[in-house]
């Protein structure tokens, strides 16, 4: 919950409230569980259960997990601190999955970036991601988002403890738009100048491409504070052939209506959206595939020669990012070739769209894009 939620909750409950409480929320997350002498804003985030460590060219890349019962004993309310888990077995516990990844800064400093899950497992089904293979075991309440930031801020040790962690992406375990009300509600408390004090323009939601959460949080980025938040859109494929193949989600709202949505987010001053392309080998990797996405970016700006513009819309204020594909278990598709990778890069930045590379870190210790999950809770069915 909020400064100010947890400020009237406390007061509420007969705890000392006003100035007392806020001082008591801001050591919480400042100090971590020595700041804390008397009851806190939480019954405290679950403490680390696993921590893995890779190297990349930033430095060590570290993905951890938390244990959280398998079932909730109630649907939380977003924001509400008193939910309490009901545990149904000792050991019926799931992990929720995040990481954290080192990054250089344009001034040479060193950050981090937090890759958050929303949910444990994922239903979304998509072909390329190791947590689809689980199923969706269940959505993460508020404090589980929270709680992750918490234990990569206070529990756990990082390489480089300096290094503050800047920027928080929804791009672990879940599809975001799934928990929307649960993720609006950590994004609340991530933000609070009391709290966490993230600055909004470094959090990032990414979604599958549904539709109708595109909507509805585009709505809050309304609100004040809210106008940096910056969506990304795993795109992945450039036709709806190949989407459909790749993404059951595409059925559904296939790319035509997925366009529209984005056209509609709001754009403030500087933001731009990020639409993600995992570059998997013999799916989506041609050059006429590179100039199918030029064209979903630029819309009617784009027209291939001889021919009409794929989409007629305005330009998108967007960015493509492109991963090369970190094969999960069993995959059928093995990494791409860098060569490949360059030349879809090249095509499209020749067709005019701003493109990067997200660099892979983590790939083996199962800690890079699209391979959180633990295979061993795959699909079991919860006791209850
Ligand atoms: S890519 Fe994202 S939305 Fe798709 S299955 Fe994996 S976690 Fe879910």
């Amino acid at each position: 919950m909020t400064a100010q939620a947890y400020a009237r909750a406390s007061a509420a409950s007969g705890l000392p409230g006003g100035r007392e409480a806020l001082n008591r929320y801001a050591r919480f997350y400042r100090l971590g569980p020595a700041g804390l002498k008397a009851p806190g804003p939480s019954a405290g985030p679950a403490p680390v259960h696993r921590r893995l460590v890779s190297d990349s060219p930033e430095g060590q890349v570290v993905k951890f997990t938390q244990l959280v019962p398998r079932r909730l004993g109630a649907e939380p309310t977003p924001g509400d601190a008193a939910v309490r888990l009901a545990v149904s077995g000792g050991d019926d516990r799931v992990e929720t999955e995040s990481v954290l990844i080192p990054m250089v800064g344009r001034t040479r400093g060193r950050c981090y970036t937090l890759c958050v899950s929303s949910q444990v497992g994922c239903a979304m089904g998509c072909g390329f991601c190791q947590t689809a293979q689980m199923g969706l075991l269940r959505s993460l309440t508020v404090e589980e988002i929270v709680g992750q930031w918490y234990a990569a801020r206070h529990l756990i040790d990082r390489p480089d403890p300096e290094a503050p962690i800047t920027n928080v992406v929804f791009m672990g375990m879940g599809e975001p738009m799934d928990n929307l009300a649960a993720v609006v509600g950590a994004i609340e408390v991530l933000t609070d100048s009391r709290g966490p004090a993230l600055a909004m323009s470094r959090i990032t939601v990414s979604t599958v491409g549904r539709i109708d959460g595109i909507r509805a949080l585009g709505r809050h980025v309304h609100r004040p504070g809210w106008h940096r938040l910056a969506l990304a859109v795993s795109l992945n494929a450039p036709t709806d052939e190949i989407r459909s193949g790749l993404m059951p989600v595409n059925r559904a709202m296939p790319l035509a209506r997925l366009r529209e949505a984005l056209a509609e987010w709001p754009i403030y001053g500087g933001s731009h959206q990020c639409i993600e392309y995992v570059l998997i080998p013999g799916v989506n990797d041609r050059h006429e595939h590179a100039d199918a996405v030029a064209s979903f970016v630029l819309g009617a700006e784009h027209r291939p020669a001889g021919g009409e513009p794929r989409y007629d819309g305005p330009r998108l204020t967007a960015m493509v990012n492109v991963i090369p594909y970190n094969p999960r278990d069993g995959s059928p598709w093995p990494a791409p070739d860098e060569a490949v990778v360059d030349a879809f890069m090249e095509r499209l930045k020749s067709r005019g769209v701003y493109v990067k590379r997200r660099r892979t870190k983590g790939r083996d210790t199962m800690a890079a894009c699209g391979q959180l999950g633990n295979p061993a809770l795959r699909r079991r069915p919860a006791r209850v």
